[in-house]
């Protein structure tokens, strides 16, 4: 065919350089919002967690699984998702900018397609872009490590924005004046302004803003009739079972060894 046609141009191809990611690692793609600070404030997310916006970030990253069924666990919070590619993936050849760009940009759109089953009537006011990364982890502990990493930094900067934005809501605190209350005080001490002075237990607080978003695969038996037509029999209904992945969400701990226990699949050998 005409694609088969070598032009005296061809040679620039050899200038792609190769970014095949190594064997048998674990391939995570991570995307960030890209100034979320002010898209949040300008499309009024309530603070310190908007759940229309979670719940579409979470719309979007199962929207980015059901596309490519080689992710075998996503981990969410705040305006970033990671990716976990399983280590034996061939897809696009492991190369790296192929895996990245088609995760940013399949959640992108999903983003503003989505948008409006979050925000109804509320408009999106310039359309919202996600940065991306591509780290390898070559061992399950440094997989584990990775996303612990993560909800580590959720619930840190969570607790940080409860006591926060209490100070600023229920305070009557200005930003300023919250930020220099929380200057130097330890989690103790953020869990303890919130005891005492607002009746706040953080460990209450809705797990999902505590523990972020993990989606992972589950198998459902699912029983469908078929109609089947044998040559010389009449038609037939037949009631067939299979098995379906389904994307499922929880906002469970991931830290810990009762998570991985308890879904022994997930990670390879
Ligand atoms: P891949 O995912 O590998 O890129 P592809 O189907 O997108 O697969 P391309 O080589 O990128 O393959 O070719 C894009 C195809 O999209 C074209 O061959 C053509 O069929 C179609 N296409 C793109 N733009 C137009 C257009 N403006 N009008 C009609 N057809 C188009
Ligand atoms: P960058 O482009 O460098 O990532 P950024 O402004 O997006 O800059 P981040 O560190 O990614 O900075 O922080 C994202 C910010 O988006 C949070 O600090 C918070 O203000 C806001 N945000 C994201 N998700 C929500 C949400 N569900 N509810 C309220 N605010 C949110
Ligand atoms: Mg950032
Ligand atoms: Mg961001
Ligand atoms: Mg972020
Ligand atoms: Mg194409």
């Amino acid at each position: 065919g005409i694609g088969m046609a070598k032009s005296k141009f061809e040679y620039v191809r050899n200038f792609e350089t190769d970014d095949t990611c190594l064997k048998n690692c674990y391939i995570v793609v991570r995307l960030d919002g890209r100034n979320f600070h002010k898209f949040s404030e300008q499309h009024n997310f309530s603070k310190p967690n908007d759940g229309r916006a979670l719940g579409l970030m979470t719309r979007s990253a199962r929207s980015v699984m059901e596309d490519m069924d080689d992710v075998i666990i996503s981990y969410g919070q705040s305006d970033e998702y990671s990716f976990v590619f399983k280590r034996s993936t061939n897809w696009f050849k492991r190369r790296a900018s192929k895996l990245m760009t088609h995760v940013a940009s399949h959640f992108s759109s999903s983003y503003v397609f989505y948008w409006k089953d979050y925000f109804g009537d509320q408009p999106l006011l310039y359309p919202p872009g996600f940065d991306g990364r591509v780290v390898l982890y070559p061992s399950n502990r440094n997989l584990r490590d990775y996303l612990s990493w993560r909800q580590a930094d959720c619930h840190i900067n969570n607790l940080y924005n409860t006591v926060f934005w209490t100070l600023v809501q229920r305070g009557g605190l200005t930003t300023t004046q919250a930020e220099d209350r929380l200057k130097r005080t330890l989690a103790a001490d953020k869990n303890e302004i919130m005891f005492s002075e607002f009746d706040i237990n953080y460990n209450n607080e809705p797990p999902i803003y505590r523990k972020g978003t993990s989606l992972i695969w589950k198998k459902m038996e699912e029983t469908v009739t078929k109609h089947v037509e044998l040559p010389d029999e009449e038609e037939k209904e037949v009631l067939v079972t299979r098995t379906r992945r389904r994307v499922s969400a929880c906002h469970c701990d991931i830290v810990g060894d009762q998570f991985w226990e308890e879904h022994p699949d997930i990670l390879e050998d």
